[in-house]
Formats: C-alpha cells, sequence, structure tokens
C-alpha cells in the first residue's frame, strides 16, 4: 500500500473534471468539494482525485449502495480497472477516515457488490463565508486572512492565534479559510 503512489498516478486525470462547490459534512469531517479539501479536527488535507471522487459518490448516494461498476465508469473511464485497484482506493479512504477495514463507522463493504456510506451526510452548496470574527466581530471580507474550523465557526487571524488555533466552540483545529477570488 503507498498512498503517494496513487496520488502521483491521479495526476494526469485531475484537470477538467466538473465538480459541484458543494461542502459535505460527516462526523467530525467537513469535505469542501471545490477544493477537494478534507476538514476534520486533526487539521485540513487535499485529498487524492480518485480518493476524492469515490467520496463523493458515496456521500452523493446517500446510504445507498453504489455499485462496483458504477465506480469503475466514473473513477476509471480510461479503462483497465481491477476490484483490486478499488479495494486499494477504499483502503486509502478509510485510512483518511481513521477507521479500518473491520469497522463500519464511514464505509460499510457490500460483499462482492459494491459500499455503502454508513455516517448521516450534510450537504450544501459552498462553504459558509461568514462576515465576522465570531469573537471579536471584526469584519471579514471574503478575500481575507480567516480561520475556521470543521464546523465553519469562524475567527480572525488574531482571535485564531489567541485561541491557540483550537476552536472556542467546539475545540476543533483551526485552519485557514480558502479566500475566495474576485
Ligand atoms: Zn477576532
Ligand atoms: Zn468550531
Amino acid at each position: 500500500m503507498n498512498a503517494l503512489r496513487i496520488e502521483a498516478e491521479d495526476e494526469q486525470y485531475a484537470v477538467g473534471r466538473d465538480i459541484q462547490p458543494i461542502t459535505y459534512r460527516f462526523g467530525p469531517f467537513l469535505l469542501d468539494s471545490s477544493r477537494r479539501m478534507l476538514f476534520s479536527g486533526f487539521g485540513a488535507r487535499p485529498l487524492p482525485e480518485k480518493v476524492f471522487q469515490i467520496l463523493v459518490m458515496l456521500l452523493e448516494a446517500n446510504g445507498a449502495m453504489v455499485p462496483k461498476d458504477a465506480f469503475f465508469n466514473r473513477v476509471w473511464p480510461e479503462g483497465h480497472i481491477s476490484d483490486a485497484n478499488l479495494t486499494q482506493h477504499i483502503f486509502v479512504l478509510r485510512h483518511l477516515l481513521g477507521e479500518n477495514a473491520r469497522q463500519n463507522e464511514y464505509i460499510v463493504t457490500v460483499a462482492g457488490k459494491g459500499y455503502r456510506f454508513a455516517k448521516p451526510v450534510e450537504s450544501k452548496l459552498g462553504l459558509a463565508m461568514k462576515g465576522a470574527c465570531e469573537r471579536c466581530m471584526a469584519a471579514l471580507s471574503t478575500q481575507s486572512a480567516a480561520m475556521i474550523c470543521s464546523f465553519e465557526c469562524t475567527f480572525c487571524a488574531q482571535c485564531a492565534e489567541r485561541a491557540e488555533f483550537s476552536c472556542p466552540n467546539c475545540a476543533g483545529e483551526l485552519v485557514a479559510r480558502p479566500r475566495r477570488r474576485g
């Protein structure tokens, strides 16, 4: 298992995918689909392209089973794909979510058929771009530096630093909010 190799392989297919700017929330995680960033209490990290596509398909299905063929057709349109390859990507995804194959907290294997997502999922268009710091009420534009937790509690840089980058509301890690261009 080598997550880095999967990441490198994915590069060439990463361009030109049309993904809706939807924010999904499940358990302690928040997925910002327009930036392929997974936020959690442990910080924010970009997802490898194919792992990201698989996660979005599971989240979109909203608890229904996604058959293996659906993954093969959408995530590997170039073909030449085996069950082992899908299993490997599911393994990486489970690892990112902090579970192993015997736990079924997030991803449930439907033997021989496919996978489904076990956690309730909330989705909405875009990332909440709150206009003010929740502590000092300083105005924050969508282009200015701001810090958010995985529940989108929002703080100015000074208040975030004073809170030692731990959200005063939920104790999750505060990370830099992506700035909106234009
Ligand atoms: Zn503030
Ligand atoms: Zn919070």
